[in-house]
């Protein structure tokens, strides 16, 4: 999916505990719930990838 600031793609980030979404344009880190709305089939595929998951 795109970001909301420069429309760059959004890349999965991984940190302690945590997924985020992180432009790979600007560099602004999304958390999901922030973009849970907008997050696209794909997106929501590779989260899917990340069992320890958490929302907030
Ligand atoms: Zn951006």
């Amino acid at each position: 999916m795109q970001c909301r600031e420069c429309a760059n793609i959004l890349e999965v980030l991984r940190t302690c505990g945590q997924v985020r979404l992180r432009c790979t344009g600007c560099k602004r880190e999304y958390q999901i719930h922030e973009v849970a709305s907008d997050l696209d089939p794909e997106t929501e595929k590779l989260l899917e990838n990340y069992p320890t998951i958490i929302y907030d």
